[in-house]
């Protein structure tokens, strides 16, 4: 099957992507980030999203980054950025342990972790 009709938004900037969330919202609409759920269950109609914002222009989204206690994952960091540990400490060896029993290598290199957390049911 193929997707039902969608526009597809690509923002550049987090004040753009935010304000046309905020606009497409009601209307059903998503954000894409790498697509791995959303994208099949779009294709067998089991979502209809009106509109989606895609995220994979969005600068800064991509950043990860430690200060020691506090890990900042951004909305676009993929599963396989963790391949290696992220941070010296216990919890950077833990995640990379765990993102290599995610799925297989190319869904890791292209699946985020925000998505993963995210709800991809209709
Ligand atoms: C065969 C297969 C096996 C998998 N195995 C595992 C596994 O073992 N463990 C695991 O944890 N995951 C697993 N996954 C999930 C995968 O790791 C992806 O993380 C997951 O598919 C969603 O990430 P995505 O970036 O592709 O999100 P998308 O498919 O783009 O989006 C998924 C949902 O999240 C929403 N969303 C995405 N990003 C955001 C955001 N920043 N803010 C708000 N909403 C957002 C979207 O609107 C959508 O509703 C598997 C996937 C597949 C296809």
């Amino acid at each position: 099957m193929k997707p039902a009709p969608f526009a597809r938004h690509v923002p550049k900037t987090l004040d753009e992507a935010l304000k046309i969330l905020a606009e497409v919202a009601p209307e059903d609409g998503r954000v894409l980030a790498g697509g791995q759920s959303l994208v099949p269950i779009m294709a067998f109609r089991l979502a209809k999203p009106a509109h989606l914002v895609d995220i994979n222009e969005v600068e800064g989204l991509d950043r990860l980054s430690s200060d020691g206690k506090v890990l900042t994952i951004g909305a676009r960091v993929r599963h396989g950025a963790f391949h290696k540990p992220v941070t010296d400490n216990p919890l950077g060896a833990l995640l990379s342990y765990v993102a290599r029993h995610i799925a297989h290598y190319p869904i890791r290199m292209r699946g985020t972790y925000c998505g993963s957390c995210s709800h991809a049911d209709p």
